[in-house]
């Protein structure tokens, strides 16, 4: 098996061996660049050619087929990316790459005629044809270009972001924005509380990167992209952050529930945001001069 030996992003070959656990796999390891901070798995074997046809890389096996099942769990964060979204990419084209069950593609397609998806989840292709989305499982295949390409919870995933960013960006027109939200690797229970039961849940085999502010920038500076913003977003709240602490489980936010206070939840994540400890990040980027 091909190991990683030097970093990604920085060619940086000092590389520290992390005490975390992926929660699917004991032979992986996870890796961090002692140079930037970049967060790798030790290997990208395990991700062979057909894995994202197959939908192998849902955390949770009815995703694979359960559709409504799919709809129901993404419909939140398809409506949260929407509206902040949605006065951006009225009557403008706009593609989804890595639509999973498309739910952010038919709100979309409320506010503009021109929106499509990229996904290679084949048992979809039925279910898309049924919902009147237009998807295709090759961007490539798409003639023209966007005004928006977004990709949510894809990059991580990615084992060459750089190619793929670079083969979006040329999918753009000259003013076209590439929007990007990744999981935050310095999530406050890994970063603040050190919660080791959230660490060894939210590390899995299909996360092939972790990114944080940081990295993320280096990133796009790296393929000599402007960053028009980066936005700290907090998706789980304080009761869910204080479940794990306290018993070591996911699920707080709908099992204590009812001490959710929005205003608590709001202060809370303020805070978060501040420290750039909170849960997830987008990054919007774009064409400069220098990239054709
Ligand atoms: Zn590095």
């Amino acid at each position: 098996m091909k190991k990683n030996n030097k970093c990604h992003l920085c060619d940086c070959e000092d590389i520290n061996l992390t005490s975390y656990k992926l929660r699917d796999n004991d032979k992986i390891s996870v890796l961090q660049c002692k140079n930037c901070g970049l967060y790798f798995l030790s290997t990208f074997e395990h991700i062979n050619k057909n894995f994202y046809e197959n939908g192998n890389m849902h955390s949770c096996e009815n995703l694979k087929n359960d559709f409504k099942h799919w709809e129901n769990k993404s419909y939140n964060d398809d409506l949260r990316r929407f509206k902040f979204l949605k006065n951006k990419i009225k009557n403008k084209s706009v593609c989804d790459f890595g639509c999973g069950i498309g739910g952010f593609i038919k709100l979309c397609s409320n506010i503009t005629g021109d929106v499509c998806g990229v996904e290679k989840q084949k048992n979809l292709k039925e279910y898309f044809k049924e919902n009147n989305i237009i998807v295709y499982d090759d961007i490539n295949k798409k003639q023209g270009k966007f005004d928006y390409i977004t990709m949510f919870h894809v990059l991580e995933h990615i084992k060459n972001p750089n190619d793929l960013i670079l083969n979006l960006i040329s999918k753009l027109k000259k003013d076209g924005e590439l929007i990007i939200e990744v999981p935050n690797c310095d999530d406050a229970l890994l970063s603040l509380y050190k919660n080791k039961a959230f660490a060894d849940f939210t590390h899995w085999s299909c996360h092939l990167f972790m990114y944080n502010h940081k990295t993320l920038k280096l990133l796009m500076d790296t393929l000599n992209l402007k960053i028009n913003y980066i936005k700290n977003i907090q998706r789980y709240t304080l009761m869910n952050h204080l479940y794990w602490i306290i018993n070591n489980k996911p699920g707080g936010h709908i099992i204590w529930e009812k001490f959710d206070f929005k205003l608590l939840n709001y202060l809370y994540s303020v805070f978060l945001k501040l420290l750039n400890k909170n849960d997830t990040i987008i990054i919007s980027v774009s064409k400069t001069n220098m990239v054709s």
